[in-house]
């Protein structure tokens, strides 16, 4: 997504358009990655020297309470986040490793799964009168590698 699509998203809800949101958001948009706060930390100090892991974490905050970003809970207590894309060619699920806090995307089955999760929404949707506006999925389990280790 361009630039002035977020910067217009951000006038919309009447929250400021800032250097480190505008860094976050374009950090997360050239990578396929999912990124932990910390990672991100990492990468930005090199653009923005003065930045804070607390303006990093509250930003993050913001940034998915916004729908921006995906926050993805690795189990441990830690979370990763990706960018939400409009493309429904970029929809897939998760599979989180809580040994090494690797990230799977997966876009097998989703076409399937899609099929299954549209009649659980329709059904919650009467039962509850609640309207859905998005789902995520994420298996927890041992990758591969992990698996090898033990
Ligand atoms: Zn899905
Ligand atoms: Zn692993
Ligand atoms: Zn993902």
């Amino acid at each position: 997504m361009p630039s002035h699509k977020w910067r217009k998203r951000f006038r919309g809800s009447g929250s400021r358009w800032t250097a480190p949101r505008e860094a976050i958001l374009n950090l997360l948009s050239k990578t396929s990655k999912h990124m932990s706060a910390k990672e991100i930390y990492q990468a930005l100090l090199r653009i923005y020297p003065g930045i804070g892991l607390t303006t990093v974490y509250r930003t993050l905050d913001l940034l998915e309470k916004m729908g921006f970003l995906n926050k993805i809970p690795l189990g441990s207590g830690e979370n990763k986040y990706e960018l939400i894309t409009e493309s429904d060619q970029t929809h897939h699920h998760h599979l989180i490793c809580t040994q090494c806090g690797k990230i799977i995307d997966y876009t097998d089955f989703v076409d399937e799964e899609l099929e299954l999760i549209k009649k659980t929404e329709k059904s919650l949707k009467q039962r509850h009168r609640f309207q859905i506006t998005d789902h995520n999925i994420e298996f927890y389990g041992v990758c591969e590698q992990c698996q090898k280790r033990r």
